[in-house]
């Protein structure tokens, strides 16, 4: 229950939600002097009196308000509750994580979490999902602008000859930030500068971001004379798709695979070896082919945003996660080979909407929590039980577009009664 609820209308307050209904003040205008959790209530006041609709219900959250207001959303008025369900245990074999761990999904979509549940149990009797996660860096391209072909060389080579004080530049930003590489790209009158870092445990956009105005500001402006447009040329890239990112990866690139003997197919996914890799070629790849998409899979941004709202992640990079490639091949004695590659996953165990209440419980479920002796170790833990997670979750819906089972599922979960009954069966 919220603190808010429970705030008593006050003659002030109600003087300032007069003065925001009659337009006198602006919605991020509310006088210091109110506490963050008043100035919610009286915004939502204002809006219930402006609008007519009730907002009884988005008043009840618990997080800390005063940091919420401060560092995730501004003219806060509630929250928007998104259910989390549970999948698992998900058998994980990476670096970080050789173990099964039981994983928070939030969805609104019926079906999605008892569908992946049980491509947990498929991984779970294969013996588990062998997962790879590269750092391969967070990138962030300012764009340049140039007279022409002479001044853009002269802007590479400068780039080339001064990396050592450019990479000191952007380490001074944050202890945590490691300049990976820098890579130009010249397009005429125009230069992109693609820089990479690694950022410890953060998703790192906002560090990368830092760390470009300095280098930008401090740096390459006055030492070249060539101005920035833009600190962010659209060649990051970011929360767009992008086939730089599909190629050269962007945060982190995930790898995970597994080998399902034929019974397991049969008794758990309902389908086999030929109908699964006739369905990958003629739907993930020439479907993916027809329609222009560069996401050859089933359906990674599924799992991804489950996974993303419910550990705190920025929820627009959904976007990028998409893109990626579900493989599957026959193998002897009926098994198949299934594996999935997700080139662009940004992901952080600290900052963003890590920190939240809801979310740091999370992660807390996962085992996911910060060493400050050994940066990075977090966020790799989180990654490779994101690799599994969207394994299990494109074996299941493989499975079902064989077993023509996909639309019976939805009938039956996603708008029917409460609770599933047994997601091995009813999925
Ligand atoms: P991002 O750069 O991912 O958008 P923030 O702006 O929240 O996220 O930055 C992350 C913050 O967390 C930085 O201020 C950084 O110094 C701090 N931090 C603390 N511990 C770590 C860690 N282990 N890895 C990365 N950053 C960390």
């Amino acid at each position: 229950m919220s603190r808010a609820a429970a705030t008593p209308p006050t003659p002030h307050l109600d003087a300032i939600v007069l003065d925001l209904v009659e337009r006198r003040l602006q919605f991020h205008q509310i006088p210091k002097s109110l506490s963050a959790e008043e100035a919610a209530e009286v915004r939502r006041r204002a809006l219930e009196v402006m609008t007519n609709a009730s907002l009884s219900n988005m008043r009840h959250y618990s997080f800390d308000v005063d940091s919420v207001s401060s560092r995730n959303c501004e003219n806060l008025i509630g929250v928007a509750q998104v259910p989390i369900g549970i999948v698992g245990p998900v058998p994980v074999r990476g670096n970080e994580v050789n173990e099964e761990v039981f994983v928070p999904l939030a969805t609104t979509e019926g079906a999605l979490i008892a569908s992946t549940n049980r491509g947990c149990a498929a991984l779970r009797a294969a013996g588990g999902a062998k997962v790879f996660v590269e750092d391969v860096g967070m990138t962030r391209a300012p764009v340049f602008r140039t007279s022409g072909i002479e001044e853009s060389q002269r802007l590479v080579t400068w780039l080339t000859k001064n990396e050592e004080e450019i990479r000191t530049i952007a380490e001074g930003t944050s202890r945590f930030l490691e300049l990976i590489s820098i890579r130009p790209f010249v397009f005429s009158t125009t230069v992109f500068v693609r820089f990479r870092f690694r950022s410890g445990d953060a998703m790192g956009m906002n560090m990368a971001t830092i760390a470009c105005d300095r280098i930008v500001t401090d740096l390459i402006e006055p030492a070249t004379g060539i101005s920035c447009t833009a600190l962010s040329g659209n060649y990051c890239v970011d929360k767009k798709p992008a086939a730089v990112n599909f190629q050269e990866g962007r945060g982190k690139r995930l790898f995970a695979e597994v080998e399902i003997p034929g019974e397991v197919l049969s008794k758990i996914l309902k389908t086999n070896p030929d109908d699964l890799v006739e369905v990958q070629y003629r739907k993930n790849l020439l479907g993916s082919i027809a329609a222009g998409s560069s996401g050859f899979n089933a359906h990674f941004a599924n799992v991804l945003a489950g996974f993303f709202i419910a550990t705190g992640q920025d929820l627009a990079h959904v976007v990028d996660g998409s893109t990626g490639v579900t493989f599957v091949e026959k193998r002897p004695n009926g098994a198949a080979y299934f594996s999935v590659f997700l080139p662009t996953v940004p992901l952080g165990a600290i900052g963003g909407g890590t920190g939240l209440a809801t979310q740091a419980e999370s992660l807390a479920m996962l085992g996911v929590k910060v060493n400050p002796d050994r940066p990075g170790s977090a966020v790799m833990r989180l990654a490779e039980i994101l690799a599994a997670t969207v394994l299990a979750g494109e074996l299941s819906l493989m499975a079902a577009f064989t077993s023509r089972d996909l639309a019976s599922a939805h009938e039956r979960l996603g708008r029917g009664p409460a609770e599933p009954v047994d997601p091995l069966s009813e999925v």
